[in-house]
């Protein structure tokens, strides 16, 4: 059964809506696969959908459901009760439980076949069960001023919700302000420049020694490893950088990519060095070093997995700008209605940018 029959038949046995490009579990580490279903259940919100995480090593395949209630203070109890609840944490194997002041998330994962339907209501009744002894549920009323009537779902930044019109609208304006405070905040660039060089220093040097001394002898190489260490170079790299500056713009990002590429093959540098060392059966020194510097490129070209690295190299450090750690802070919410077809309208402006 694909993913949208199955996550069909789930809305139908909830009688709720399947919303295909719903973003409730897209984050930066976990996407919703094929949208979420959304809708409510003895009060509460719920969506549920097939997601994979760590899609950067293949991913694995996996389950989240979201049961949302009005803010209340008792995130801990939730999380305690489901794992203490009787047969819970058995039920599909691990599962995590992640509970806010307004929603709790359930996620598994599953190897061979998709989890049977039935167990997911199953599992969703039980969550909500236990929700329901701790939080209250919804009313009609909106959330977020307690008065004005509210009934339809409006997602917000991809979670299900309750909000008037005018809170939507309050909503957007108290984080536009918020990104212009942001955007208009001092930047301080040349210290920023300066933590971020000793980062790309530390960082670059590290990958260098270790991986010197872990293959620069053996004659052996891992390219794959060798491709996309550049991703865990540039993390240091970026917070430490942006801690300093003080905010993330488009200039700290710049930085953060010559500053990763720069990392990247200074460890490279030093790393060639290994290899010299091992070939010609001599010590560490740092003119072997500015030797290796000087024939740089012509090792980075040598044959193709040499190449391949080195437009990997550059591919990540231009990537920077998009990774979790790397991109820009959205502020402005998106609020979207979903229709009985399942597509989504967006209630309120783009969610903004901080510039
Ligand atoms: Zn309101």
């Amino acid at each position: 059964m694909n993913a949208a029959t199955y996550m069909s038949q789930i809305a139908q046995q909830l009688g709720s809506i399947y919303s295909p490009k719903c973003t409730t579990f897209k984050n930066d580490y976990r996407s919703g696969k094929k949208g979420a279903v959304i809708g409510a259940r003895k009060g509460y919100l719920t969506a549920l959908a097939l997601t994979s995480s760590g899609r950067t090593y293949g991913g694995t395949n996996g389950f989240s459901l979201m049961v949302r209630y009005p803010k209340s203070s008792s995130a801990q109890q939730i999380t305690e009760a489901l794992k203490n609840r009787p047969g819970f944490s058995s039920f599909f194997g691990k599962k995590s439980v992640k509970a806010t002041e307004d929603s709790v998330v359930v996620s598994w994962t599953y190897s061979l076949g998709k989890t049977k339907q039935e167990d997911v209501i199953t599992l969703l009744d039980a969550v909500i069960e236990e929700v329901s002894r701790y939080a209250p549920a919804f009313t009609g009323k909106c959330e977020d001023c307690g008065t004005a009537e509210a009934r339809e779902i409006t997602l917000m930044n991809g979670a299900p919700g309750y909000h008037c019109s005018g809170c939507q609208m309050r909503i957007a304006a108290d984080k536009q302000r918020e990104a212009d405070e942001y955007s208009a905040r001092d930047a301080n660039y040349v210290l920023g420049l300066a933590a971020g060089l000793f980062a790309a220093a530390v960082t670059g040097s590290a990958w260098g020694w270790l991986i010197g001394l872990a293959e620069g002898d053996s004659g052996q190489w891992s390219p794959k490893l060798h491709a996309l260490v550049g991703v865990a170079i540039s993390i240091p790299i970026c917070l430490l950088m942006f801690k300093v500056i003080g905010k993330r713009d488009r200039a700290g990002q710049i930085m953060a990519v010559v500053l990763t590429l720069a990392a990247k093959w200074w460890g490279d540098a030093i790393y060639f060095t290994y290899v010299f060392m091992h070939f010609q059966n001599v010590a560490f020194s740092w003119p072997l070093v500015s030797i290796v510097l000087r024939q740089f490129f012509e090792i980075k070209f040598t044959d193709g997995w040499h190449i391949f690295v080195t437009i990997c190299d550059i591919v990540i450090a231009a990537a920077v700008p998009w990774l979790p750690w790397g991109k820009l802070l959205t502020f402005v919410p998106v609020f979207q209605t979903i229709q009985p077809d399942g597509s989504l309208i967006q209630t309120l402006t783009q969610g903004a940018v901080a510039r």
